[in-house]
């Protein structure tokens, strides 16, 4: 099986055409000699084509079984009844009375055709419908009755906690989630991600790589709380062309949203400087477990004074590991010097400039110049990946971001792609193999609507998708 792609404006070298011999580049440049009767030729006539991005940071197949449970577009009760009863659907999440014909919430007596357990949240978050079979479920005890009415199905507030945790997600249930966003991602030109799983989502990318399904090049980390798991059950760095695990994810501090990230001043207008997770001790035995295990930590730190607590802990660790760091989000001159000596790769989220003008400004004051300094960052010689953390999954919205600085330091497009491809693939071991369109390397390629100069980033579509050497989108 081979493929050609001819007349395009490939990405990073000056050349126009690549063949591709099963999964694999083979050749780039002069290639009419390679093509023959059996060869599926794309003519890119003269669009960029880039290597397959690489999300750096995904909730990948929670994000693929939540796009199946959101009936937020629905415009009847009754569409939301035939959404249910297609994919025999617990919980479905969004729906708005003001947006259905009937106008009237759902009601116990509607889901009661179902003979399974349904739970339907109201867009707000903060009020459930639930069927009989739902309710026999619950222990009414337990809950506030102020706060639900058996009659018409309804559960509020504080008796909502713990509900859903009624029906934990099936391995076959995060397989549908998994293939939801593989394609998603084709469309979206992504063709590697990271995600963080549980032991139970971990088993679902291995079926579908097992039963030769997996169409996205996954690498896998663990919350630190299964660091025990992973260890006892041997599993390695080591993994195939498209499901790798790689190692341990550790929570440093929480968000700039929550008011959680540990910074080194006070939130504004407040006397807190957020929460670090870890005693230092912790942390250092936490890593260096990671560590001589010869697995990678991935370590969420988004305020200095996180940072600052990991670089501390990874000035102490031998260097072996290709440890990184995620969101890495204030920094300044100090700590990014810090970065680089230490030779830190960093987990990036461009898309989460689009907080600046107001949660940031909000959180932090005249500091909040000192969030996300991507140039600053690369012209340090820092190694950064980009990432998307879901919100939203798009790397063209977040290389638009990068590259519209809010504070006019932005980078290039060039650059941007850069880090969201070759970038991102070292983070995660894979440089060898993907993140740039090289001959011996896996044949991911995208080719773009628009040349990459254009101005209006958004503007750019993705519009054919190749993974693994096949045409996906
Ligand atoms: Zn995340």
């Amino acid at each position: 099986m081979s493929l050609a792609i001819i007349n395009g404006d490939v990405f990073g070298i000056d050349e126009k055409n690549i063949y591709v011999e099963g999964n694999r580049i083979k050749k780039i440049g002069e290639i009419d000699s390679l093509i023959n009767k059996d060869t599926t030729v794309i003519d890119a006539e003269g669009k960029t084509v880039i290597p397959g991005f690489f999300d750096s940071h995904t909730h990948f197949a929670n994000m693929g079984l939540s796009m199946e449970s959101d009936v937020s577009d629905c415009r009847s009760i009754e569409e939301v009844l035939g959404r249910i009863k297609k994919k025999k659907l617990n919980v479905v999440h969004g729906w708005d009375e003001s947006l259905f014909r009937e106008k009237r919430y759902i009601l116990r007596k509607d889901l009661d055709i179902f003979d399974f357990p349904v739970i339907a949240y109201r867009v707000c978050g903060h009020l459930a419908v639930l069927n009989s079979s739902a309710i026999e479920n619950l222990d009414l005890k337990e809950l506030n009755p102020e706060f639900y009415d058996l009659e018409r199905g309804i559960f509020k507030e504080e008796n909502l906690s713990g509900i859903s945790k009624m029906y934990p997600k099936s391995i076959e249930d995060y397989i549908r989630g998994i293939e939801n966003s593989t394609k998603l991602a084709y469309s979206l030109g992504v063709t590697s991600i990271v995600d963080t799983v549980t032991p139970r989502i971990f088993r679902a990318y291995e079926r579908l790589e097992n039963n030769g399904k997996l169409g996205i090049r996954a690498h896998l980390y663990m919350k630190a709380k299964y660091i025990d798991y992973v260890v006892k059950s041997g599993l390695s760095r080591i993994g195939s062309e498209k499901l790798r695990f790689n190692g341990i994810k550790i929570f440093t501090d929480g968000s700039l949203g929550a008011k959680t990230a540990a910074l080194s001043f006070n939130y504004v207008g407040t006397e807190s400087k957020g929460t670090l997770i870890y005693e230092n001790e912790e942390l250092m035995e936490l890593i260096k477990k990671t560590d001589e295990n010869e697995l990678q930590a991935m370590i969420h730190c988004i305020g200095d004074r996180a940072i600052e607590q990991v670089l501390d802990c990874l000035e102490k660790i031998p260097g072996k590991i290709r440890h990184k760091m995620e969101h890495v989000e204030i920094t300044d001159e100090k700590i990014r010097e810090r970065i680089k000596k230490l030779d830190v790769p960093c987990s990036l989220q461009p898309n989460f400039l689009k907080w600046s003008e107001n949660m940031y400004v909000e959180r932090l004051g005249d500091r909040a110049s000192l969030n996300n300094r991507y140039r600053k960052m690369m012209e340090k010689g820092i190694k950064m990946g980009f990432g998307s953390d879901c919100m939203p999954f798009s790397p063209l919205f977040g290389i638009k971001w990068a590259v519209n600085d809010p504070y006019g330091e932005g980078i290039s497009v060039e650059d941007a792609i850069r880090i969201y491809t070759y970038g991102s693939a070292y983070l995660a071991y894979r440089e060898n193999d993907l993140g740039s369109i090289e001959e011996g390397k896996l044949a991911d390629v995208v080719i773009l609507s628009d040349s990459i100069s254009s101005e209006d980033i958004e503007k750019i579509k993705v519009e054919k998708t190749v993974f693994d050497g096949k045409i996906v989108l």
